[in-house]
C-alpha cells in the first residue's frame, strides 16, 4: 500500500460510514409493500436524511405512498385524522404535533427526500413509520428504531 492509499483510507472512511448512518433509503411498490419492516434513526445524527422512492406505477390518487413517523401509541389515532384529511391534504392532518416526520405523498416514480430531526426521538421510546393512504397502514408499516 503505498502513501496515497492509507492516507485515503485513514481520511475517507470515516466520513463515508458517518453519512451512511445518517441516511435512510425506502422504497415503495404497487404491491402496497415497502423494501423495509425496520430502519434505525441514529441520535449521533443531528439529523437523519429520510428518502423514499416510489418504484410503482400509479398515480397518488390511486396508489399513492408516503411515510409518516409516530409514536407507536399514537399510530392508531394519527391514522384515523389523517384518513380524515382527506385527499385534498394528501392524507396529512396539517400541524399535527403527534406527527414526528413525513413525506409527501408519491406517485408511481416519485421520490421525496426529507431532513427527519433527530431532537424528536427518544431511545428508549417505540416508533413506527407507515404510509397513511386509506387502506395501506396494515401492510405498510414497520419499526422505526432509535439509536445513539
Ligand atoms: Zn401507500
Amino acid at each position: 500500500m503505498n502513501k496515497f492509499a492509507v492516507f485515503a483510507v485513514a481520511v475517507l472512511l470515516p466520513v463515508v460510514s458517518n453519512a451512511a448512518d445518517c441516511n435512510v433509503e425506502v422504497t415503495s411498490s404497487d404491491q402496497m409493500r415497502f423494501d423495509k419492516s425496520s430502519f434505525i434513526i441514529r441520535k449521533s445524527c443531528s439529523s437523519v436524511t429520510l428518502t423514499l422512492n416510489n418504484a410503482g406505477t400509479f398515480p397518488k390518487t390511486v396508489m399513492g405512498h408516503n411515510i409518516v413517523i409516530v409514536k407507536k401509541s399514537d399510530v392508531e389515532s394519527v391514522s384515523q385524522t389523517s384518513m380524515a384529511a382527506g385527499p385534498a391534504a394528501e392524507y396529512v392532518k396539517a400541524d399535527d404535533p403527534r406527527i414526528l416526520a413525513h413525506t409527501k405523498m408519491l406517485g408511481g416514480g416519485e421520490k421525496d427526500t426529507i431532513s427527519v430531526d433527530t431532537k424528536k426521538l427518544n431511545s428508549g421510546e417505540e416508533y413506527v413509520f407507515f404510509c397513511s393512504f386509506p387502506g395501506h397502514r396494515a401492510l405498510m408499516s414497520g419499526s422505526v428504531v432509535v439509536n445513539n
